[in-house]
């Protein structure tokens, strides 16, 4: 298999959303597969769109998801530097190569030209190209100057490994800007340069690149360089509507989804199966899985809609999956963050065994800040709430009180409380009383926690203690007995 030697080229203008982190994925996988190189590169050259604290973020947010880079900032590597402002020279030294082979030219038309160009296009309703107008005369190139392309248009013929053999015509070629005014290369410039110099031989970037395809196959035909495998990644969709997800439609940044307690697996198994598969039914992938059953031929050609019931589904899964393999211990360290802040007077192996009983109903580590404060404080008394409930309902205030007066019998008598004694005991009481479980164990339930659901009760009341499982139970029951009189 051939080494594929990649890159994710993210510019530094925000976070990295949910939206355009599968451009780092696909080429991580595939350069880990061949056993290839995964290089990041910061493209930094758009000053204007700079946004302080960018890089960090995108560096955080690919070393949680476990896409470590082989070349690129922190880690050097042969062709440092890896932010390409760093490197503006180099960008001019190739341009200036171009214009001494006649294939660029300084060019050193102002803006209120050029637009006048394209207004006169526009009212002539010709499409505008700037080529059309290029300058008759050429100054010799200084700083200040911009320098473009001069087009060879004709037709052109590639093929992308997604979206298979493609052609454009000469009217989509143009004379682009290479070096700006600002003496930094424009994007469609530096990152030939860059793919060339660091050896890439395969590009996956947003199917947005795609228009703009034939004016780098140009460019790299006038530097004699071989193209490299051209991926375009299709849009992700918004749950919504027929559009690209955008910030705009809540498209979280991926550590934000870290910071609610979605697990990096989780975060890497949706994202790398959303559009694409490997053709089975399967749908959880570690990523060594991931690794070996990757192909870029499988990814989709079109766009696939973001789903957060699904990653949110996937997330149990995989909150599931690890304490199962691993045990809780070993899981426990990540739930740390995640803990109502009535837990902290407790300790680690308290916490271990509330985890224990209800991890297998988390979707995210944060639904532990809802679902747990029972377990470490009392919870917000609410008689109504009991009596309210469908099953608690089929009852009167008195039936009800003399229920939990045998419960409270019942349970007062067990001299070892554990998961086993209490399983027998609530039977028991089950039998002794005639109810059904639903209806029992309801009234027991939201009388200890007053919480919509909880795990097994035997579980619930051998972790609350029979200290406290009696004195929640009293308490509903005088206020029971209260409302009676
Ligand atoms: N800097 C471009 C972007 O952030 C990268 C495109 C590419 O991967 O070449 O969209």
């Amino acid at each position: 298999m051939k080494k594929i030697i990649t890159r994710f080229a993210p510019s530094p203008t925000g976070y990295i959303h949910i939206g355009n982190v599968r451009s780092a994925i696909y080429p991580y996988l595939a350069a880990r597969q061949s056993g290839g190189t995964f290089i990041l590169r910061i493209e930094d050259t758009d000053q204007a769109r700079y946004v302080e604290g960018a890089t960090e973020l995108i560096m955080d947010t690919l070393k949680w998801l476990g896409l470590e880079w082989d070349e690129g900032p922190e880690v050097g590597g042969p062709h440092a530097p890896y932010f390409q402002t760093e490197r503006k020279e180099l960008y001019l030294e190739w341009a200036k190569k171009l214009i001494a082979d006649g294939r660029a030219y300084a060019d050193p038309t102002d803006s209120d030209t050029i637009q006048s160009y394209r207004d006169a296009d526009n009212a002539k309703k010709i499409p505008y190209l700037y080529r059309n107008h290029r300058p008759e005369n050429i100054p010799e190139w200084q700083p200040g100057i911009p320098i473009r392309f001069k087009a060879d248009p004709k037709p052109r013929k590639w093929h992308d490994e997604v979206m298979g053999d493609l052609s454009a015509g000469p009217e989509v070629q143009d004379d682009i800007v290479l070096i700006k005014k600002d003496g930094l290369p424009t994007y469609n410039f530096a990152h030939i340069v860059d793919d060339f110099l660091m050896n890439v031989n395969m590009v996956a970037r947003g199917v947005e690149y795609l228009s703009s395809t034939p004016n780098y196959l140009a460019l790299y035909e006038a530097f004699g360089i071989e193209q490299p495998l051209l991926v375009s990644l299709p849009h992700i969709l918004a749950p919504q509507g027929n559009k690209k997800l955008g910030k705009r439609d809540g498209a979280k940044s991926v550590t934000e989804y870290r910071d609610d307690g979605v697990l990096p697996e989780a975060m890497l198994n949706y994202l790398a199966c959303l559009g694409w598969n490997d053709g089975t039914e399967q749908e959880i992938y570690t990523k060594e899985e991931l690794i070996e059953k990757f192909s870029l031929d499988r990814i989709q050609n079109s766009g696939a809609r973001y789903d957060e019931v699904k990653l949110l589904w996937m997330n149990g899964q995989w909150i599931r999956k690890l304490v199962d393999e691993h045990g809780i211990d070993k899981f426990y360290e990540r739930t740390l963050a995640f803990w109502p802040d009535s837990a902290k007077n407790y300790d680690d192996d308290y916490k271990k065994r509330v985890f224990a009983i209800i991890y297998d109903r988390l979707k995210t580590l944060s639904d532990l800040r809802e679902m747990t404060g029972y377990f470490f404080e009392d919870p917000k008394f609410d008689i109504e709430q009991l009596l309210n409930n469908k099953f608690v309902k089929r009852f009167s205030e008195q039936e009800l009180s003399s229920l939990l007066g045998t419960t409270i019998s019942k349970l007062e008598g067990l001299n070892n409380w554990n998961e086993e004694s209490l399983k027998v005991a609530l039977n028991q009481l089950l039998e002794a009383t005639g109810k059904k479980p639903a209806e029992l164990f309801s009234l027991i339930r939201i009388s200890v926690s007053f919480a919509p659901f909880s795990p097994a009760l035997d579980y619930t009341l051998d972790v609350l203690g029979k200290e406290t499982t009696m004195s929640r139970l009293n308490k509903v029951k005088n206020a029971l007995l209260l409302d009676q009189q």
